[in-house]
């Protein structure tokens, strides 16, 4: 994936609008042709009457494309290099660590994702980047961060210094990233697929251990997300009142069995899981045993849509050679092969992932008042969800990252 410098053209400032032939508003398609009306950094009108703008108005036409909100990756890792293997993280220098997560979170913006939620990084590396980006005079994407998630001692991720083993240690740990500001606690509720330790479907946490992680963080006004890939650590940490679910693979030690009464818990409490599916079609494959699971998992992911789960699309970009950052317009599309509705797909990257992220109110959709984060793609994404990688433009709170057609 081709990565943009953060300094791409700009603006669009003031007041101006996008014309498009289509578009999809988060949650349905729009019939068009559609307007946007931006004034600065925000949306301020979506128009669909077909009625021609004022006349003193600015309007960039895109043609035969359709217009959307820009993707939401509720769940990334800047720091990680796909093509590394993740437990050097241990040993890069922190200089190298910060340029990459830069380049990788432009990598991100490239490919028409504007917001990503960083679920773990090392030393708080995503927070930094969220806070510089947030006055740089240059587009980025919205940047959401949990800082070190939180691990056994040896266990999933333990390279990212989140190591924390029993209540005191990781209360304390909880007021640690508190400090530093973090958007989100992150726990590894279960073992995971790229460390030795503990296996995919083993819990490393107790029941009453996870209680104490989303008490502490409620005390600090912060919602958690757990990793879990088994079926006890889906369980115990869904009890434990988390926000949000990661992987929910229901893997256990020799397949993929999902607890259908914990799907029915998941979706009463409309905890939103994360479907980390996004992923490229072909590329090396580290651990066979894991991706032969995969296909189940991503229909059981529909399954799960089909009785009420809040479905987040995102892709986990980072952790293995088929992850690149940028990934997850792949992931629609898969999720749309798997059985998903289109919309549903759509709106699995853009409104339900927001929601997921607590940014409803400012992005995910395309509406009145919301960040004018916006993306355009050649063609008819809901009759083809692979148009989402024929990326035309994209814009960052009403600042234009990538050419359109119109310039080129
Ligand atoms: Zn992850």
């Amino acid at each position: 994936m081709p990565a943009a410098p953060l300094s791409a053209p700009l603006p669009a400032t003031g007041r101006w609008a996008l014309r498009a032939a289509l578009g999809f508003d988060g949650r349905a398609a729009l019939p068009g042709p559609v307007l946007v009306v931006v004034d600065g950094a925000r949306i301020a009108a979506v128009d669909t009457t077909g009625a021609h703008p004022p006349t003193d108005l600015p309007v960039v036409d895109v043609g035969d494309a359709a217009v959307l909100p820009g993707l939401v990756d509720a769940h990334v890792h800047l720091a990680f290099d796909p093509q590394e293997n993740a437990a050097a993280l241990a040993g890069a220098p922190p200089d190298l660590l910060r340029a990459r997560v830069r380049r990788n979170a432009a990598r991100h913006l490239a490919a028409g994702v504007t917001t990503v939620r960083d679920l773990g990084d090392r030393d708080y590396l995503a927070v930094a980047l969220r806070d510089e980006v947030r006055t740089a005079d240059a587009p980025a994407p919205r940047i959401l961060a949990s800082g070190p998630p939180l691990t056994r001692v040896g266990g999933h991720c333990w390279f990212l210094g989140g190591e924390a083993d029993g209540e005191t240690a990781l209360r304390a740990a909880v007021a640690r990233r508190a400090a530093h500001g973090v958007d989100i606690i992150k726990i590894m509720a279960t073992g995971g697929a790229i460390t030795p330790g503990f296996g995919t479907h083993e819990s490393q946490y107790d029941a009453a251990a996870l209680a104490a992680v989303v008490d502490e963080a409620a005390r600090h006004g912060l919602p958690v997300t757990a990793h879990a890939h088994g079926p006890a650590g889906i369980a115990d940490a869904l009890a434990a009142g988390v926000a949000g679910l990661e992987h929910v693979s229901f893997f256990t030690a020799d397949g993929v069995a999902v607890d259908w009464p914990t799907v029915e818990a998941i979706a009463a409490a409309g905890v939103p899981v994360g479907a980390t599916e996004a992923m490229l079609p072909e590329g090396e494959i580290r651990n066979p045993a894991v991706f032969a699971k995969l296909e189940q998992r991503g229909r059981n992911f529909v399954r799960m849509h089909a009785a009420g789960v809040p479905l987040v699309c995102c892709s986990d970009s980072g952790v293995v050679p088929r992850k690149p950052h940028g990934v997850l317009p792949y992931g629609v599309a898969h999720l749309g092969r798997l059985g998903l509705p289109a919309t549903e797909a759509l709106a699995a990257a853009t409104s339900v992932a927001a929601r997921a992220c607590g940014i409803a109110d400012e992005a995910g959709r395309l509406a009145p008042g919301l960040a004018a984060d916006l993306l355009v793609v050649g063609g008819d994404p809901l009759a083809d969800l692979d148009r989402l990688r024929d990326v035309r433009a994209v814009y960052r709170a009403g600042r234009h990252v990538t050419p359109t057609t119109a310039d080129n």
